[in-house]
């Protein structure tokens, strides 16, 4: 079939990783089209993913706090009611705002948006479908592949769209679950786990690991158990859910730990334990492209090339952390070596947050790691409690935790949880970046009052020398 138009560069996926390389890649003037097989651009993050979870956990932390928090401001609001329908159709309208800007974007930088599920036909060729129409072939130099991923399902726990779900379901339950079941305890589930529950959900996160967020270093994920469990969410740990059985509005689920079985029920059950590239129906086997036996992952090189000339791949279709940004920066990356420039991911450096309340954010090594590497290490911890702009908010809970080299200094890593942590963690990661030391952290003059003065306290307490702890 003759090839429709040729491009310098075809991306399949619109997510974080697929657009914002295609703006880069038109910026570095290669002529780019961009497939996307949803109506909607902006990927999982934008349209099932970090943003509208991101708009419930605001608006439901607004719903908890007036609830609970307001009056101690000696701020009177009477009876606090929910309108959920309110709730979701503002998170609706704040994803439905930046999808369009990210259409307006690709369109100001002259990408073409192409709408249909896209194959790969070889390394020159893509092969977009729409509908019942005859597939479209477009001719392309290179191709980058950014399909991102979807949720994993467990063998037993099938999803039905209604009572038990993923987490793409679980951003638009029409009212309140009075019992929520969630299988798996990483962040997705403490994050969909903690705006239900503020919302009136009596919340079971069940896990098979001892801990929850079994990734955080175990201090700060100890801490967190501690707080959501103060906040009503409850743990069964070291359990599995075998089956799943929905019956009536009711789903019955087997849980099983240590030799004993028992049956909860639940309103709806939340199936989030993990994510799998979405690598289906891509035509990669057909042409060879190279893919991780185990985690279907597809394998690229430090160029994000896989074994197949011509073919890219980044973002949550790659090993490595499923993130937004992780994502984006492997976009940037992989279409500036394509364009002759130099470009990099430091993986070191590359945060994770999860946007419980408090917020838990860390970048780099976990205090477990360090140990295990056998790496000579100080740790500064301070708590928030001591921070006076905590205290003014009446948000004193966590601590900042801070790892440096014994013999260097050099930061290896920063584990916080506490208010405003996601936002604090950019000071740590660019420290990081350059080099720093903790001193170096310690030495530089934070704004009086701020949250960022519990990063300096934790700073000097590395070495001992803390204005405010002990
Ligand atoms: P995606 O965003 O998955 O985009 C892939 C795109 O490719 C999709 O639009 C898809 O429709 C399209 N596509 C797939 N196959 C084809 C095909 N054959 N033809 C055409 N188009 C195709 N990350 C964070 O960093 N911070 C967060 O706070 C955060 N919160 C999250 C909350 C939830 C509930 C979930 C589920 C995820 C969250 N993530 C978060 C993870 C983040 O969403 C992903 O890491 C990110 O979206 C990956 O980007 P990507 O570009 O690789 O793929």
């Amino acid at each position: 079939m003759a090839a429709k138009e040729s491009y310098d560069l075809v991306i399949i996926g619109s997510g974080p990783g697929g657009y914002v390389a295609a703006v880069r890649a038109a910026q570095l003037g290669l002529k780019t089209a961009c497939v996307e097989k949803e109506a909607r651009l902006g990927g999982v993050c934008l349209n099932v993913g970090c943003i509208p979870s991101k708009a419930l956990l605001d608006s439901s932390e607004y719903f908890h706090l007036a609830q609970t928090k307001l009056a101690e401001h000696g701020v009177k609001t009477g009876r606090v009611s929910l309108d959920l329908a309110v709730m979701l159709a503002r998170k609706d309208k704040v994803v439905d705002d930046l999808t369009q800007n990210v259409r307006k974007l690709l369109e100001r930088n002259k990408i073409d948006i192409i709408s249909g599920l896209g194959r790969v036909a070889g390394p020159d060729r893509v092969e977009v479908t729409t509908g019942k129409s005859k597939p479209q072939v477009i001719a392309t130099r290179s191709i980058l592949l950014a399909t991102g991923s979807a949720p994993m399902e467990v063998p037993g726990l099938a999803f039905d769209g209604e009572r038990m779900v993923s987490s793409s379901e679980a951003l638009k339950f029409d009212s309140v679950p009075k019992k929520l079941g969630i299988v798996g305890g990483g962040y997705i589930g403490l994050e969909l786990g903690s705006v239900w529950m503020r919302l009136g959900a009596q919340v079971t996160v069940i896990e098979m690991l001892p801990r929850i967020a079994a990734n955080l270093d175990s201090q700060v994920g100890r801490r967190l158990d501690r707080l959501l469990r103060r906040q009503g969410m409850a743990f069964r740990l070291q359990t599995k859910v075998s089956k799943a059985v929905v019956s009536g509005k009711k789903v019955k689920a087997t849980l099983e730990s240590k030799g004993a079985s028992e049956t909860l029920s639940f309103d709806r059950l939340l199936v989030s334990v993990g994510r799998r590239p979405l690598t289906q129906g891509l035509g990669l086997e057909e042409v060879g492209v190279a893919m991780d036996a185990n985690s279907g992952h597809v394998l690229v090189d430090t160029a994000y090339q896989t074994n197949v000339k011509g073919i890219y791949a980044i973002g949550d279709l790659v090993p490595g952390p499923m993130l937004a940004h992780k994502a984006s920066a492997e976009g940037i990356a992989a279409v500036e070596g394509l364009a002759g420039r130099a470009g990099e991911v430091n993986y070191d450096t590359i945060p994770s947050v999860v946007y419980t309340w408090p917020e838990v954010a860390s970048v780099g090594l976990t205090e477990d790691e360090i140990k295990e590497r056998g790496i000579p290490y100080c740790v500064g911890n301070y708590p928030f409690a001591g921070a006076g702009r905590a205290r003014c908010m009446g948000e004193t809970d966590g601590f900042v935790k801070l790892i440096a080299h014994g013999k260097t200094d050099r930061l290896l890593g920063v584990h916080i949880i506490g208010p405003r942590a996601a936002d604090m963690i950019a000071e740590c990661v660019l420290a990081m970046e350059f080099g720093a030391g903790s001193e170096d952290i310690a030495r530089t003059v934070h704004g009086h009052p701020t949250f960022a003065e519990a990063l300096q306290e934790a700073a000097m307490a590395v070495r001992n020398c803390s204005i405010y702890a002990g």
